[in-house]
C-alpha cells in the first residue's frame, strides 16, 4: 500500500536540496561575520509559551497551531513551534544567558508548523532562518540586522528584493493611536470582513494586517501610526532611517505594516519580492522590547527576523540557471602569455572564495565562449593575444551581453568589487 505525505508537508529531494544547502551555508557565513552564535531550540514547546507571547488574537494562536494534550502531564497542552522567537527568548531566560553576557546575538535554522491553507510559498511545515539580538534597545541594532539581511541577499545573488519599514511605537504612544484607529474602524465596520469585525475591539491593529480586499481598501485610508509616535520612538525610527541611508540600503516606508504577531514594537520590517505572487514576503521581523520580561526574564529589549526558506528557494528556481552552479568568472585566453597571466589570477580569486574557471589547453575563442555559457558563467574575461600585448582585456557580462575593455592591472580589484556586490551602487 502506498502511503503519501501529509498535506502541507513536503520532502526536499536531491536536486533541490543543493539550493537549501547553499542558502544555509551562506546564512551561516553571514551570521559569523556579524558575530552571531547558533542556538538550537526544541520543536515542541508548552502551548502557553506561544499563546502568551504571540497574542491570543493572532491568526497563529487562534487557528493555526498544532496543539495536543501532553500525555505525561494531565491538563497540559503541547504545541509544535509555529515560529522561533518565543523559544529563543524562553531559552535565553531559562538558561540565564543574560547573567553571563547581557547582549546576545543568536540565530537558528529549522522547521516551523502552522495549519494554514497550503499553496505556493505557504506550507504547513516550512523552514525559517531567524536571528535575535537580545539585550540592546538602540536603533544601531535594528540597522545592523537589516544590514546583515541585505548582505545575505547580496551574497546569494538576490538583488531585487524590496525593504519596507514601519514603526509600531511603544507602550507610551501606541494606545493613543489604537484609540484613533478604533474610532476610524467603527465608522467603517460594515465594510470589514467577519474576522476583523470580531476582533477589532480587542485588537484593532490586527485589521491593518488583514489580507481581505475590502479590509485592505478600508485600512488604506486609516490614520497612520507614524503620526502618533512619541518623541523617543520618532527619534529611534529617525536613526534607523539615517543609518540605512548612510549604508546605502534602499527602503520604503509602509505605515500599515503591523506584522502578524502582537509582541512587536517600534521598528518592524519586511523584505518582499515581486516575483512570488501573493506570498511575497521573504523575510520579516522587528523589535519586541517587552517580550523577554513577559516571559519571566529581565526587562531587556530584543529585535529579530525570520526568513522563509521555501520562498527563497522559489526565487532561486525562477532564475534561469541555478546560482550555486554558476561560475562567477570564466577566463577565456588565447596564447601562452595570456595563459601564464591568467593562471595565478584564477588561483587568487578562487582563494578569495569565488568560483572561477579557465581552460588548461588552448581552444578557439568560440569554443571557450560556448563552454562559459554551458558552465553558467556570469562574466567572461577575454584575454586575447592582441589585447594582452596592450595589457588589456574584455570583460563581458553574460546576462546583459555588455562588454567593456578593461586594463589587466585593475582587473582583480575591479572584479572583487563586482563579485561582492549585486550592483555597483545600491544594494537590495
Ligand atoms: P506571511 O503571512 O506573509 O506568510 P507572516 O507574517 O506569517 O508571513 P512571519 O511569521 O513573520 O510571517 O514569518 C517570517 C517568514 O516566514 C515569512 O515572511 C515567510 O517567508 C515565512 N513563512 C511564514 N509562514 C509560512 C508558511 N506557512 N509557509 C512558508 N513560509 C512561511
Ligand atoms: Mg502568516
Amino acid at each position: 500500500m502506498k502511503i503519501s505525505r501529509v498535506k502541507g508537508f513536503s520532502d526536499i529531494l536531491p536536486g533541490e536540496i543543493e539550493t537549501w544547502q547553499f542558502l544555509e551555508d551562506k546564512a551561516r557565513e553571514v551570521f559569523s561575520h556579524y558575530n552571531f552564535s547558533e542556538i538550537r531550540i526544541p520543536i515542541l514547546e508548552k502551548t502557553e509559551l506561544f499563546s502568551r507571547s504571540l497574542g491570543e488574537t493572532t491568526d497563529i494562536v487562534e487557528k493555526e497551531m498544532y496543539t495536543f494534550a501532553d500525555q505525561d502531564a494531565k491538563g497540559s497542552l503541547l504545541t509544535l513551534r509555529p515560529e522561533g522567537t518565543a523559544s529563543v527568548v524562553r531559552a535565553y531566560v531559562e538558561a540565564g544567558l543574560y547573567q553571563v553576557e547581557p547582549v546576545r546575538k543568536l540565530f537558528y535554522l529549522g522547521p516551523m508548523f502552522r495549519r494554514e491553507r497550503p499553496q505556493k510559498g505557504r506550507l504547513r511545515q516550512f523552514y525559517q532562518i531567524g536571528a535575535e539580538v537580545l539585550g540592546r534597545g538602540d536603533p544601531y541594532v535594528d540597522a545592523e540586522i537589516l544590514l546583515l539581511l541585505s548582505d545575505f541577499f547580496v551574497m546569494v545573488g538576490l538583488c531585487d528584493l524590496t525593504l519596507e519599514l514601519n514603526s509600531l511605537g511603544c507602550v507610551q504612544c501606541r494606545p493613543r493611536y489604537r484609540e484613533h484607529l478604533l474610532v476610524f474602524l467603527r465608522k467603517r465596520e460594515r465594510e470589514l470582513c467577519e474576522n476583523c469585525r470580531r476582533r477589532m475591539e480587542r485588537n484593532p491593529l490586527r485589521v491593518l494586517d488583514c489580507k481581505v480586499k475590502s479590509c485592505f481598501q478600508v485600512t488604506s485610508e486609516a490614520p497612520s501610526i507614524l503620526d502618533y509616535l512619541c518623541e523617543a520612538c520618532r527619534g529611534h525610527f529617525g536613526t534607523v532611517e539615517r543609518l540605512l541611508t548612510e549604508t546605502k540600503i534602499k527602503y520604503g516606508i509602509n505605515p500599515r505594516m503591523v506584522r502578524g504577531l502582537d509582541y512587536y514594537c517600534r521598528t518592524t520590517f519586511e523584505w518582499t519580492s515581486t516575483q512570488l505572487g501573493s506570498q511575497n514576503t521573504v523575510a520579516a521581523g522587528g523589535r519586541y522590547d517587552g517580550l523577554v520580561e513577559d516571559l519571566g526574564g529581565p526587562p531587556v529589549p530584543g529585535v529579530g527576523f525570520a526568513l522563509g526558506m521555501e520562498r527563497m528557494v522559489l526565487l532561486f528556481s525562477m532564475k534561469e540557471t541555478k546560482r550555486q552552479a554558476r561560475l562567477a568568472l570564466y577566463i577565456a585566453w588565447i596564447g601562452s602569455a595570456a595563459r601564464s597571466w591568467s593562471f595565478p589570477v584564477v588561483h587568487r580569486l578562487r582563494r578569495k572564495g569565488f568560483r572561477v574557471e579557465m581552460e588548461w589547453e588552448e581552444k578557439s575563442l568560440k569554443s571557450q565562449m560556448r563552454r562559459a555559457d554551458k558552465l553558467g558563467a556570469q562574466r567572461v574575461l577575454i584575454v586575447g593575444e592582441e589585447e594582452f600585448r596592450k595589457e588589456r582585456g574584455l570583460l563581458r557580462d553574460m546576462d546583459s551581453k555588455e562588454q567593456v575593455e578593461i586594463s589587466l592591472d585593475e582587473i582583480e580589484s575591479n572584479l572583487m568589487k563586482q563579485l561582492t556586490s549585486c550592483e555597483q551602487e545600491g544594494r537590495p
